[in-house]
């Protein structure tokens, strides 16, 4: 067994090139036992090539991966404890939902009645019970995609690897998959990694996750951390919606912006050159004239109004950034008709809630 403070996977320097391309560059992480982690990133961003190599169907060309601190390279796919579940399912259309999820454990030649009780006990705990019968052409995608993860769990790996698990449902669907994929990970306790190109998806439901770019992690952490301190610009506007405010570091905590200047976090001094303001919507704020103080103000114009019932984006633009502020105000504080395109407004938010970006 592991102990608590080792991780279960270690990735250590991996990487994968293909010809001329590297999809995989200098790959490090460490993954806990029983963590819901996400691999993040836009499309040929290495997310797939990662999986492959973690389930065996591709060979690093560099660097080792250890599963409990033993490296897992010389153990063929079929063997390891890390199972991936693709994207299509590959369920049986002939067999009904009982003996699809039953196969893997009639090939591993149980006893008859040791795998009834596990696929009931599956069944319960993937609510399939009703649909044991049915064949998966009777079944909706959501069940489809519930079968092929308890066909999977019910091997009891140590890791499940899920490839855009979700990619084929709509975005209701989606939603209710993601919490129950959540649910599954929690009541059956095995370590998921799951890859994803939606960050939305990634921070609902993940503990940690690594965003990856160009083969390459570019922060990896809780979706808090990212979210409230991304590292890099592109983390930053991957994540979230974020301002990003370019300027000129100026001696002092400032720096300048379209001819303004404006009053940053504390930030050490070689910290300087081009750098750039990652702000949220929701940490702007629309100043009246009995203004609430704020440290940074700048006047603007309102460009477009953007409803989404519980709350309205406004999209501002300022001399600080090229591209309008997009400003959350929330319905129930603003009167949503009160926001006019083309009327004059006052902009405003406190250097500390805006991230100092130097790369
Ligand atoms: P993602 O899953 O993030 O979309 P992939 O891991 O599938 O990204 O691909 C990463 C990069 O590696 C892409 O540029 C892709 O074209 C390339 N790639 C992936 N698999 C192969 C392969 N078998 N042969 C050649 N290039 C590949
Ligand atoms: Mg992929």
């Amino acid at each position: 067994m592991n102990n608590n403070n080792a991780p279960l996977l270690t990735l250590d320097k991996v990487s994968k090139s293909y010809g001329h391309g590297q999809a995989v560059n200098n790959v490090s992480l460490a993954i806990r036992e029983n963590e819901f982690f996400a691999l993040l990133g836009p499309s040929g961003s290495g997310k797939s090539t990662l999986l492959r190599m973690l389930a065996g169907f591709e060979t690093p060309t560099s660097g080792s991966i250890f599963l409990d601190g033993r490296d897992i390279s010389p153990i063929p796919p079929n063997r390891r404890p890390l199972n991936l579940m693709f994207q299509s399912y590959a369920l049986f259309p002939t067999m009904n939902v009982r003996d699809n999820i039953a196969y893997g454990l009639e090939m591993e030649r149980l006893p008859k009645d040791e795998i009834a009780q596990r696929v009931d006990a599956m069944l319960a705990t993937a609510q399939l019970q009703e649909f044991a019968s049915r064949r998966p052409d009777q079944l909706s995608g959501g069940q489809r995609q519930r079968v092929a993860l308890a066909r999977a769990l019910i091997k009891r790996p140590r890791v499940l690897l899920l490839d855009e698990p979700l990619g084929a449902l709509d975005k209701k669907l989606r939603e209710k998959m993601q919490l129950e994929l959540k649910r599954l990970q929690n009541e059956i306790g095995i370590t998921f990694i799951v890859v994803t190109h939606d960050q939305e998806e990634a921070l609902v439901m993940a503990d940690r996750m690594a965003v990856l770019k160009d083969g390459q992690v570019s922060q990896c952490g809780t979706p808090t951390e990212l979210y409230e301190n991304p590292r890099n610009r592109f983390v930053a506007d991957f994540i979230g919606v974020s301002n990003l405010i370019e300027g000129t570091r100026l001696p002092g905590n400032l720096i300048e912006a379209g001819g303004q200047t404006l009053r940053i976090e504390p930030t050490p001094e070689e910290v300087s050159g081009q750098i750039a303001l990652a702000l949220r919507p929701e940490r702007l704020q629309v100043l009246g004239p009995t203004t609430r103080t704020c440290d940074n103000e700048v006047n603007g114009q309102v460009v477009e109004v953007a409803y989404h019932g519980l709350d309205t984006n406004l999209h501002v633009s300022t001399p600080v950034s090229g591209k309008p502020l997009i400003v959350r105000v929330s319905s129930s504080e603003h009167e949503f008709s009160s926001f006019m395109t083309g009327m004059p407004i006052r902009l405003g938010w406190n250097s500390q809630h805006a991230r100092v970006l130097s790369r």
